[in-house]
């Protein structure tokens, strides 16, 4: 479907046509006409499909096209991390470019004066992190009472962190007459109770529920745990890689990653909380414009992060849920390019792989370095958990091809897919 088939303001329409979307994404095509007709939406569109297009278009061309009920913010964004209101701001800026409309971002770990300057000076549009709008409300800063569209991205993450009664206190100071859209992509009992407060009759918009893009590739790469950074380094060497975003379970294990890849050459950076807004922003700008090859962060930093060039995502670490997973991987394959996703795995893994086969429909490919020492000598292990059923239609019903399943190289094990190198002293 293309966009000038929607009915947007003739600058919303060049605005597309400047940032070079000719064809909506399918999340657009399913939200943007009943967003724009002001019904509430409740999404579970992963990220890397176009979502926040799918929310910024309708609230612009509301903003443009009805009066400002009152003065203040019309409309509001609250999402979980400064780098993704960083990524929405940015979206609304290249989206309104041909429009006069104002937007700030509202987040911790930054100055209060420059937000609450915008706060007071009338901006429309505000994407701000819970923790931080709380504050600003608490001061009499900013007031809602005239926001007319409230939206609610990556709420399971935002009540993983423990922000839904912040959530919920921020929705409470905006009108009850309000549009309100709520994007997630998991729904916990916690989050359908709040969709069901807080929206009226929604529509709902399921795109790509749990399983992730298809253009992207999966590996499995079955390791000792002392052994993970010396093939994360052959990974490397012997891998065609653009930027590469890896991933461990810590900050402190980011930390020493990082320093080990960075011996070893590679121009690398690290994102995690624990870093200053400054040096987040620092890390992320590098990374996108090629300065650095090499991103080590932890999940909650890297979220829905939007870097359009990731060739590999490296889970150094294994996620701890399947959901993990799939919010990691949808760093790569964005926007229809290929992007290849590799997993260092150890005998303790077992049970998550298992889950994520099933997620994805099908086993994972295994790759082994050849010449690699892998320590010890493995010892193959059927997955430790039996695996659930498989039918010859869930086969079927995955795309064909190299692009699912691993490289055409990789070997299988015959029984359950993977192929796990276990030293003695591990099972031990
Ligand atoms: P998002 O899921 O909102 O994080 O978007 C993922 C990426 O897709 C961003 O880089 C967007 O700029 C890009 N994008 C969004 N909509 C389109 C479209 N209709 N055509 C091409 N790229 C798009």
């Amino acid at each position: 479907m293309k966009f000038s088939s929607f009915p947007l303001d003739d600058r919303l329409q060049r605005a597309v046509a400047a940032v070079g979307y000719s064809k909506a994404t399918p999340v657009q095509e399913a939200a943007i006409p009943p967003a724009l007709e002001g019904r509430d939406l409740i999404g579970t569109a992963q990220t890397g499909t176009g979502k926040t297009a799918a929310f910024v278009l309708p609230i612009l061309q509301s903003l443009l096209t009805t009066p400002a009920r009152r003065k203040g913010v019309r409309a509001l964004i609250v999402t979980p991390t400064r780098e993704l209101a960083e990524q929405i701001h940015e979206a609304v800026r290249e989206l309104g470019r041909f429009t006069k409309i104002r937007s700030a971002t509202v987040y911790g770990g930054v100055g209060f004066e420059p937000q609450t300057r915008a706060l007071r000076n009338g901006t429309e549009i505000i994407i701000a992190c819970p923790g931080r709008l709380l504050d600003h409300l608490g001061r009499g800063n900013a007031d809602l009472r005239g926001a007319e569209i409230v939206v609610l991205d990556e709420a399971d993450r935002m009540l993983d962190m423990g922000f839904l009664p912040d959530v919920r206190r921020i929705v409470s100071q905006t009108p009850r007459e309000r549009q309100t859209m709520l994007f997630s992509a998991t729904f916990a009992p916690e989050l359908s109770r709040l969709a069901a407060d807080i929206l009226r009759h929604p529509q709902r918009i399921e795109i790509g529920v749990s399983a992730p893009a298809d253009t992207v590739e999966h590996t499995l790469c079955p390791v000792d745990q002392r052994e993970k950074t010396a093939l994360l380094l052959r990974l490397l060497e012997e891998t065609d890689t653009g930027s590469v975003l890896v991933f461990t379970r810590t900050k402190h294990r980011a930390d020493r990653l990082a320093a080990q890849v960075k011996r070893s050459g590679y121009r690398t950076a690290v994102l995690h909380s624990n870093r200053t807004q400054n040096q987040r922003q620092q890390a992320l700008d590098g990374f996108r414009s090629g300065r650095y090859e090499l991103l080590v962060a932890t999940d909650i930093a890297a979220r829905g992060l939007d870097i359009a060039t990731v060739s590999h995502v490296i889970n150094y670490d294994m996620p701890g849920t399947v959901d993990d997973y799939i919010h990691r991987i949808g760093r790569t394959g964005r926007a229809e390019r290929r992007g290849e996703a590799l997993t260092l795995v150890t005998a303790d893994d077992c049970a998550t792989v298992r889950d994520i086969e099933r997620v994805l429909g099908g086993a994972i490919g295994v790759r082994r370095v050849e010449g690699f020492d892998y320590g010890m000598p493995t010892v193959p292990i059927a997955n430790g958990a039996s695996r659930g059923p498989r039918t010859p239609t869930s086969y079927r019903s995955r795309p064909k091809g190299p692009s699912y399943g691993g490289r055409k190289s990789n070997r299988r094990h015959p029984a359950a897919g993977l192929q796990l190198a276990r030293t003695p002293m591990a099972t031990g």
